[in-house]
């Protein structure tokens, strides 16, 4: 790791509430060279995400048990420290009345993190009388999805991630339930992905409040990043 400094982070969105106590966690601006690896265009996003937690240190867990929520931050916060930025602009997108492009500007403090509604580690689902054991969706998990579903992939994949424990069993029982059994499991989906709450952004033009999503993370993570078009929306630097 480089001689950069280490900033030490005490607070998270996450609170640190699946961490064990104890728990301590740092990152580093990133350097020249990391800034040259990150703009490679080639990069697979998981690869990305790797080469952003490589500077991100943490004390009593691993950096991929790292909650989503808390690494789209301590992600912001690298990008923050290594360049003089002083908002973020969130752009790429039109305004849903008029059409007009959407040029958002803001600050860190802007962004409203979800409040985890949960306090322990693992939460325990009963599917057709068996147990399962489910942990909230974390770095590693984002990381394992990207690098082994496509993108025809649905919840029940995505939840297999969080069982911890037999996961063809899981896949077995749930493909077992009726359609209606199945609700309560996009409620335990939106429960255990701590998310980012979407940006409003007012157009310039009509007025109209504009929603703008940050929660999947995405390129917009890295230190710099180049607008993709209309399709998606990217957090470029100011
Ligand atoms: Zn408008």
């Amino acid at each position: 790791m480089s001689e950069l400094p280490r900033i030490d982070v005490r607070e998270l969105p996450s609170k640190g509430i699946t961490y064990p106590e104890g728990w301590k966690v740092y990152y580093r601006p990133y350097s020249v060279g990391d800034i040259l690896a990150l703009s490679q265009s080639k990069l697979q996003l998981g690869d990305i995400y790797k080469k952003i937690a490589a500077g991100i240190e943490t004390v009593g867990f691993p950096v991929e048990n790292l909650l989503w929520n808390d690494f789209i931050l301590l992600s912001l916060f690298r990008k923050c420290t290594s360049l003089p930025i002083e908002y973020f602009i969130a752009d790429g997108e039109k305004c849903e009345k008029c059409g007009e492009p959407i040029d958002h500007r803001f600050h860190l403090e802007d962004l409203d993190f979800e409040e985890p509604k949960f306090n322990k580690n693992v939460i325990i689902i009963k599917v057709k009388d068996v147990e399962f054991r489910m942990r909230p969706w974390t770095l590693g998990m984002e990381i394992e999805k990207l690098e082994t579903l496509d993108e025809t992939k649905g919840v029940l994949d995505y939840l297999k991630l969080m069982v911890d424990g037999d996961k063809e069993l899981f896949d077995k029982r749930m493909r077992e339930c009726t359609e209606e059994a199945w609700k309560p499991l996009y409620q335990l989906w939106s429960y255990l992905f701590l998310t980012v709450w979407d940006l409003k952004a007012p157009c310039k033009k009509c007025g109209t409040e504009n929603k703008i999503s940050v929660r999947a993370g995405g390129r917009r993570l890295t230190p710099f990043c180049r607008s993709a078009g209309p399709a998606e929306v990217w957090i470029d630097l100011g």
